[in-house]
């Protein structure tokens, strides 16, 4: 594990993640703008500050970021910059010493890149269906605006705060995005399953059959639905959209349900996603308010800035990070019941995107196995896979790391 980098301490804009240049964990190092192959390291761990020139910077020196900079969302650019992160070399087939690490490395790579375009295609799919909620919602706060008030520019917060309260219901917003999402989120969690069973049915044929633990009957997602009273009439429509069934092993759809419940009992479905929501419209209604735009035109400029992109965005962000919080929990546990099942000893292994949105600690912690207790340990916080319901928002949205099983 990498230790944290001056330059990212220092804030230093330039500042872009760790790379693993001859792409596995031993080459790993940070980089940044100015060292796109890797920060020597008297500047990223050393005394040298980076202030004037340095050999082979490209003629980009140390900046301080703007103090709202997210140091793990990659350099922060200035117009008419931009950052592309180098590719890792080819490996070279020379050492046979080598070849192993090689093959790892390429298994590696295969399979985050497989996981990855899931991630993106479940996402785009889910976009259509997320979208109309985000969409029902600002239209819910347009129609409840009204025409009998007046623009106040004199008392913009206040204002804006009582018609939002008077036209934002957060507990309704949040039983309608689950409503929204649950359904999707099952179907393409069937799917990916379908996918990942492919992907390890030949490792579990070699396995000795299992004994013990009493299976539950198998389960679909539409008890799920049930469960909750959902009323989702999309579900068949999904279903077969994506032909998919949605019969899966009974372990992957208990962890599954139970990790959809336990993220919609979170604070971060509760009383994050609908109330950020509503902090995007009560910065669009403030701005508004100031410029005295009747109510009419406060609406459209609504439905102007929250539309498809927005809506686009938080869509995706939502699929993302639900879905592969369920597929990492869904893979986890299959990790630990082949442990137990097999007696082999098999950990769970940390496998981070190495992309340039990838956070600095996630990066950290890729190639990592998980402790005794099956944990890893994410800025303090202990869980057994990426994702987890129990991270922040800031630790979870967006994250495309997962976990690998990997024999002792
Ligand atoms: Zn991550």
């Amino acid at each position: 594990m990498l230790q944290t980098p001056k330059c990212y301490e220092r804030r230093c804009r330039q500042f872009a993640g760790v790379a693993q240049p001859d792409g596995d964990e031993s080459s790993e190092k940070p980089i940044c703008r100015a060292f796109p192959n890797g920060i020597p390291a008297e500047i990223s761990y050393g005394d040298e500050l980076h202030l004037n020139p340095y050999k082979g910077d490209n003629g980009i020196v140390y900046e301080k970021a703007s103090a709202d900079h997210d140091m793990n969302a990659g350099p922060e650019l200035k117009e008419g910059e931009e950052w592309i992160r180098a590719e890792p070399d080819e490996e070279e087939e020379d050492e046979e010493g080598e070849k192993s690490i090689e093959v790892r490395s390429a298994i590696r790579k295969a399979i985050e890149e497989s996981r990855i375009k899931q991630y993106e295609e479940i996402a785009e799919s889910l976009e259509g269906v997320l979208d109309d909620y985000f969409a029902g919602s600002v239209e819910r706060i347009v129609s409840g605006l009204g025409s009998d008030w007046t623009p106040d520019p004199e008392h913009v917060e206040a204002q804006a705060a009582k018609l939002l309260d008077e036209n934002f219901d957060a507990d309704l917003e949040s039983t309608k995005l689950m409503e929204a999402a649950a359904a999707p989120l099952l179907a393409a969690f069937g799917k990916a399953v379908a996918q990942q069973r492919e992907e390890t049915k030949n490792i579990k044929r070699t396995k000795p059959h299992r004994t013990k633990k009493t299976r539950r009957k198998p389960t679909t997602a539409e008890q799920f639905v049930g469960k909750y009273d959902l009323d989702v009439p999309e579900l068949s429509d999904i279903v077969d959209e994506f032909h998919i069934s949605l019969r899966m092993p009974d372990w992957m759809v208990e962890q599954a349900f139970e990790t959809l419940d336990e993220t919609f009992k979170r604070d971060y479905w509760r009383e994050g996603i609908a109330p950020s929501t509503r902090r995007d419209v009560e910065r669009t209604l403030k701005a508004a308010i100031e410029e005295g735009l009747n109510s009419r035109d406060i609406a459209n400029r609504l439905v102007e800035q929250h539309g498809r992109r927005y809506t686009q965005a938080r869509a995706t962000a939502v699929a993302r990070t639900e879905l592969g919080s369920m597929l990492n929990s869904g893979h986890s546990a299959g990790i630990e019941e082949l442990a137990e099942d097999t007696g082999i000893e098999i950990r769970k292994e940390w496998l981070s995107a190495l992309g340039s949105t990838t956070r600095l600690s996630h990066a950290a912690l890729h190639g990592t196995l998980a402790n005794d207790d099956g944990m890893f340990d994410l800025d303090g916080v202990l869980i057994p896979y990426p994702s987890h319901p129990d991270l922040p928002a800031e630790n979870r949205i967006n994250c495309l790391c997962t976990v690998i099983s990997s024999i002792l």
